[in-house]
């Protein structure tokens, strides 16, 4: 049913293509899961749940989750095609420090959509500025991937047993294999705010056990320090959605985007932009 066009990009959980779905005559963005995956039955129901989950959100700032299937032996999902650019891509891997507002504004369409998932029961897991694409046409913000990171990050841990990819935005209750909620999503927006604002993780070490140590003990090195541009209102957004305890950090990401709107009202005529663009 589709025909690859061309390759997107790479994560570390398979390749994202550009797929035309000829049955319909449109462009979808189609992803492969690893080859292995097709040989654990309970992963690929699970998959099947929780893509089935993802399907039935639906919001301007979440990539929509189309399909899910199978074919000559490969799973695949496809979903909406965003044209444009990674959130890492736009601002993080640019040379010039980025405008402050700019970030904050998809941010708050990032939290935006996490209160919708959050009140349908769906938790990202994997929030980070990867996730996030920029679309061209109209500079919003949406989440890719949603909900559908567990099942391809737990088959990793039993394959290698050990943590995928980057445990760089886990919080720390996270990290201890406690219980988690929808708080470790308002967490790593957090994290991916300070990525943006700075173009550092807030925790880095290449050794996995310091890095989860630092996660849990350390605090990261004062934005401000890093860019002394930066407002203190957004500097303690950023320090709210990062609080190291879930209780102390915004109880909801409804809350963080109340004050990302408060913050922007300090600019009247951004606010009224971005307003008028939800
Ligand atoms: P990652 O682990 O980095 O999120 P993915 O395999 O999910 O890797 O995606 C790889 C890249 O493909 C992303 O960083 C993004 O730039 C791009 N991408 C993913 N989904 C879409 C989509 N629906 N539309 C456009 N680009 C996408
Ligand atoms: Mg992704």
């Amino acid at each position: 049913e589709y025909r690859i066009v061309h390759p997107l990009g790479e994560g570390a959980m398979g390749k994202v293509y550009v797929a035309e779905q000829e049955s319909l005559g449109r462009r979808v963005a189609l992803k492969i899961l690893p080859d292995d995956f097709a040989h654990d039955a309970q992963a690929v129901e699970r998959f099947g749940r929780e893509a089935k989950a993802a399907a039935a959100m639906q919001h301007p700032n979440i990539v929509q989750v189309y399909g899910f299937g199978q074919d000559d032996g490969y799973y695949y999902y496809t979903m909406e095609y965003v044209p444009g650019s990674s959130l890492r891509d736009k601002v993080i891997n640019v040379e010039a420090a980025p405008d402050e507002r700019a970030v904050a504004k998809y941010i708050l369409q990032v939290a935006l959509a996490l209160e919708y998932a959050h009140g349908q029961g769906v938790i990202h897991r994997d929030i980070k500025a990867d996730n996030i694409i920029i679309r061209a046409k109209d500079d919003q913000a949406l989440v890719a991937d949603f909900g559908l990171s567990r099942s391809e990050q737990s088959r990793t841990i039993t394959q290698v047993g050990a943590l995928m990819g980057t445990p760089n935005y886990m919080a720390p209750e996270q990290t201890l294999g406690r219980k988690i909620d929808h708080r470790i999503d308002v967490y790593a927006l957090g994290a991916t705010l300070y990525e943006c604002l700075t173009g550092e993780l807030p925790f880095f070490h290449l050794e996995l056990r310091q890095l989860l140590r630092m996660i849990k003990h350390q605090e990261p090195r004062p934005l401000r320090e890093l860019r002394p541009d930066v407002s203190a209102d957004l500097d303690a957004i950023c320090r709210m959605a990062m609080a190291k305890r879930p209780e102390d950090r915004y109880p909801s990401a409804d809350a963080m985007a109340q004050d990302l709107i408060r913050y922007m009202r300090g600019d009247v005529a951004m606010a009224r932009r971005v307003l008028a663009d939800l």
